[in-house]
């Protein structure tokens, strides 16, 4: 089960709630705390991702604040890999390499551990977040990785807002997984 079939991808896409106008007029937020609220879906959705990536030989799961940290670390448990936070700035206590990104107005900032990857040479890592809209912080976080000797072999996301985003010069920078797409 390397991907889900069409069935089962409409199952765990019913467990997301959709909550129109939040946080503000005009956004269509998908909900995942239904998602892992649900014990028989998010397990599933475990299952299926640690199925998928069993054999990558992953030695970090990285995962992006905040809901990115609920499907990386309860992965990489069960993948028995460990597990490093990108967090927002000024989060991380100790010493962090950090990366800004434009957003429709200003910038924003991801921050890592100078230290995160410093367990294994050459590391191979799996970047996760829930969603990928317009892409802006999944780019940022590629760009933090790529700073430190490490390897992001695959990012994975649980949904993709299509329309919001063109994957093309992300894939190409990186193999990219997306469970389900809206
Ligand atoms: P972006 O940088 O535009 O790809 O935004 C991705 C981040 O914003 C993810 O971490 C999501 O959790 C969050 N996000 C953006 N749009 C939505 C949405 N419509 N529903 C839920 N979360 C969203």
């Amino acid at each position: 089960m390397k991907s889900l079939s069409n069935e089962q991808k409409s199952y765990l896409f019913r467990s997301i709630r959709t909550v129109r106008d939040f946080p503000k007029p005009g956004i269509l937020f998908y909900d995942i705390t239904t998602l892992v609220g649900d014990r028989e879906a998010f397990n599933f959705l475990l299952d299926h991702l640690a199925e998928r990536y069993a054999d990558y030989g992953l030695d970090y799961i990285v995962g992006i604040e905040s809901r990115g940290f609920i499907f990386a670390a309860a992965l990489a448990a069960r993948l028995r890999v460990a597990f490093v936070p990108i967090r927002k700035p000024k989060k991380l206590p100790y010493i962090t390499i950090s990366q800004k990104y434009s957003l429709e107005y200003g910038f924003d900032q991801v921050e890592m551990h100078v230290d995160a990857f410093s367990g294994v040479q050459d590391a191979k890592v799996l970047l996760i977040d829930d969603l990928i809209a317009t892409g802006g912080t999944a780019r940022a976080a590629l760009d933090l990785i790529a700073q430190t000797q490490a390897k992001c072999v695959e990012a994975c996301f649980l949904l993709n807002l299509r329309e919001l985003n063109d994957l093309g010069e992300f894939s190409r920078r990186t193999n990219v997984y997306c469970v389900l797409e809206a």
